[in-house]
């Protein structure tokens, strides 16, 4: 069928009519396991009672007014983010990339403010994802997204995650501004980053004076089993943060936080957003942290993440002609394929079962924070048969 859109996505030909909980409902009747999640934003599953509440009763207060104006719910929000994390401020706004770009404005201003503007270089690792915008891109450095846009950003570079010289060698540049990293790589195949790595950049960041960005937008917000993934590890807080993605659980909303230290070249004037952090996504930002932020749900991404693990990895024994490894953290889970991970994507849809693509060749489940263990079983069996039909295709082919 002929589109209006700009076709810069190849979409499956589903169309959903609506969800509940881990389930989508499409309107040609059929229903697929979600462990998509709206790429790991509904967080909370579908059409949460408790979201659907707040996101209704404040429709019909106000939508939106300015931040020119006072916002309650951003006070509260922001609040609660801060008395849960090492920050002490918070700018909100409406996508990942914005909160990328914020804390990446924050980081420079910081230098400047230090009355160092040299310090302007910033530093991602290939395999990241940090989004869209040009600054995002260029943070990233992933070729095929910053080929055709026009010359490089200046003071962007990319280092690789296993050359420990190299990123010694930036961090300690005297025009070095920032380190941007997912503890939890998302989009490049959900590479999890150890202790000990996390660990050697937070030590190197605090001798330079560089400041340590963490983009937490796909793996924050309880994915690891933690409300924010470097909780894992004592003592490797960054100076700012990027959440977005669960923040809303499906509302799009961000927030880029920071220490008042790393933060204190963002005085009146040098930042904005018109439509960031309005009530009516406060209203739904806030019901969804309190959920989240529950050791209930942290517990149970850790329990249904363990159990999902353990039955991808004897999947993956079974058919080693298919898959060779399971890999993340919490409930963002990839398993690299031998076969190709698209197709992959597509057979799986076939079988009830979503989910998404990821670097490395492979398939990314990125499920509702409250997925059960029955519903953990359900998606293996899913995938298995998957498996199965891509085996008998292959066996067909030979
Ligand atoms: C999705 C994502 C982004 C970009 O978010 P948008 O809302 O698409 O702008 C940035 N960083 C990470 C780690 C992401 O997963």
């Amino acid at each position: 069928m002929a589109s209006d859109l700009m076709a810069v996505y190849n979409r499956a030909p589903v169309e959903v009519e609506r969800g509940e909980g881990v389930w989508l409902h499409a309107t040609d009747g059929r229903s697929f396991l979600d462990c998509v999640a709206g790429i790991a934003t509904n967080g909370l599953g579908h059409a949460h009672p408790a979201l659907v509440q707040a996101l209704t009763d404040q429709a019909h207060k106000i939508w939106h007014v300015s931040n020119i104006f006072r916002i309650p719910g951003q006070e509260e929000l922001a609040h609660k983010l801060v008395s849960n994390s090492f920050a002490d401020v918070v700018f909100f706004g409406n996508s990942g990339s914005e909160a990328v770009e914020c804390a990446l404005k924050t980081a420079r201003r910081y230098h400047v403010a230090n009355g160092a503007p040299e310090r302007i270089d910033i530093f991602g690792f290939a395999g990241s994802f940090h989004g869209r915008t040009y600054a995002a891109i260029n943070a990233a450095g992933n070729p095929s997204y910053v080929e055709g846009f026009g010359p490089r950003l200046p003071g962007y570079e990319q280092l690789n995650i296993d050359d420990a010289d190299a990123i010694e060698a930036a961090i300690r540049r005297p025009t070095a501004a920032a380190i941007i990293v997912e503890p939890v790589q998302g989009e490049g195949g959900a590479r999890a980053l150890d202790e000990a790595w996390l660990r050697r950049v937070r030590q190197l960041c605090d001798e330079t004076g560089t400041l340590l960005i963490f983009d937490e937008v796909q793996c924050g917000m309880g994915r690891t089993g933690k409300l924010f993934a470097h909780q894992w590890f004592d003592g490797v807080a960054p100076d700012i943060m990027a959440l977005a993605k669960a923040l809303g659980g499906g509302f799009p909303i961000s927030a880029c936080l920071a220490t008042a230290e790393a933060a204190k070249g963002m005085v009146v004037g040098v930042h904005g957003s018109t439509f960031g952090g309005n009530p009516l996504a406060m209203a739904v930002g806030n019901a969804t942290f309190d959920i989240i932020a529950q050791e209930e749900t942290l517990a149970n991404v850790r329990t249904v993440s363990a159990r999902l693990k353990a039955g991808l990895e004897a999947l993956v024994a079974r058919y080693p002609d298919i898959a060779v490894d399971v890999r993340g953290k919490g409930l963002l889970v990839g398993v690299k394929l031998v076969t190709n991970n698209r197709e992959m994507m597509a057979t799986a849809r076939d079988h009830g079962l979503l989910v998404a693509g990821g670097g490395e060749n492979c398939i990314r489940m990125l499920p509702s924070l409250l997925l059960t263990e029955q519903e953990a079983d359900e998606a293996i069996v899913r995938l298995e048969a998957a498996f199965a039909a891509t085996r008998a295709s292959l066996a067909k082919a030979a």
